[in-house]
């Protein structure tokens, strides 16, 4: 049985307006204790399985020093054994790093790098708050490409103030670079961001439903026409770069979270660790678990998940690993929503697989839902 370990790194320079994830910003002071308490981590939950992929996310993890990633990454090279071809991805932003420090870190075994541009319009990078241009972003995004092998590019549509013209210009600029793999997300509104308050005020133009759909059509007809196959709903790799850490999470694969925030997941249970840095550092430094338990994953529960996670993937549910994990056939369990779903429009039902279409993708959330048991 292998398994994939992230490590998180919660710290940004600054809060992007859009963001509720778990970062702070502007607390250098804590970096050097985090990356202390983090190896103590690594050390006490070290295990025998083989590791297939680490990912270091964030959070911003490149405003840490080379230094201290290379003695996250060295900690783990020490105490877990990893794949022989073990994918090694850290998210980087494009205001924090130069060409020399992306040398660095393939040096230190990185072979893949996830950069967030977001958008490729500096009015529009301004309006969400984050810290570097458009030209730095192509800067970074051009020097990865000469140091590494696989380059990834995070980009956002549905921004406040945004056009199908800037949408159609980032797609341009996506084919210019020539990345090997592009997630691309529709603008949510998460509680806790920036954003979601304005909102909530009624002071967030938002683009209209028929834009937001303009934008989401261009994006997931153009990318693909480009040579991107849409593996995942929001995710577009060229062949052979799909990001293999993350189809292990839509794979019901088994994950160690590190890090303060960071959730895992081994088949039993879910867990996550305290949401707080001092609170992490302490906790660890104190020989205490800072972990608490989310959820037994009873069978209900891996059903459901195994089958939502599943259908995100391009590949959806496999029959024949859903028949070996529950020992039954999964129209004994969905027969009627599979119908149901398959007569919309929704899937679509072979011996081997169940897919959502086109237009399933689009909808997806209708077709995760009725698989709620
Ligand atoms: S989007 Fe990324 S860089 Fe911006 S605040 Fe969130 S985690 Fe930090």
């Amino acid at each position: 049985m292998s398994m994939r370990i992230y490590i998180h790194i919660p710290f940004c320079v600054r809060k992007c307006k859009y963001c509720a994830f778990f970062s702070v910003p502007n607390r250098a002071e804590l970096y050097q204790p985090y990356v202390d308490a983090l190896c103590v981590e690594l050390e006490r939950r070290a295990t025998n399985e083989p590791v297939e992929t680490i990912y270091i996310g964030g959070g911003t993890p490149t405003v840490l020093s080379i230094a201290q990633l290379d003695r996250i990454v060295a900690t783990i090279n020490r105490l877990y054994s990893l794949a022989p071809n073990v994918e090694l991805t850290v998210e980087a932003n494009p205001g924090t790093i130069d060409r020399h420090y992306l040398k660095q870190l393939r040096s230190l075994g990185v072979n893949r790098i996830s950069i967030g541009v977001q958008s490729f319009d500096d009015r529009l990078l301004r309006s969400i708050g984050r810290i570097h241009t458009v030209r730095d972003a192509i800067e970074i995004v051009s020097d990865a490409k000469s140091i590494f092998d696989n380059v990834s590019v995070d980009m956002i549509y549905s921004l406040p103030h945004q056009t199908l013209d800037d949408v159609k210009r980032a797609i341009d600029q996506i084919k210019r670079l020539d990345v090997e793999h592009v997630s691309s997300y529709g603008l949510e509104l998460e509680e806790g961001s920036e954003f979601y308050r304005l909102h909530a005020e009624g002071r967030l133009p938002l683009p209209t439903e028929e834009l937001d759909e303009a934008m989401y059509d261009y994006v997931t007809t153009e990318l693909p026409r480009l040579g991107y196959r849409r593996y995942e709903i929001s995710n577009f790799a060229k062949p052979g770069f799909e990001s293999r850490h993350n189809l292990g999470y839509w794979s019901d694969a088994k994950y160690l979270g590190l890090g303060a925030g960071a959730h895992s997941y081994d088949h039993v249970e879910r867990r996550s660790n305290v949401e707080d840095v001092v609170a992490y550092i302490e906790g660890i430094n104190n020989g205490r678990d800072v972990s608490t338990l989310e959820e037994t994953i009873t069978r209900e529960i891996a059903v459901e998940e195994f089958c939502f996670l599943a259908l995100r993937k391009a590949d959806g549910i496999d029959r024949r690993h859903f028949q070996k994990k529950f020992d039954t056939a999964i129209e004994k369990i969905f027969g009627s929503v599979i119908d149901e779903l398959a007569l919309d429009g929704l899937i679509a039902v072979d011996d081997d697989r169940i897919r959502l279409t086109e237009r399933g993708m689009k909808l997806g959330n209708i077709v995760f839902a009725e698989f709620l048991l």
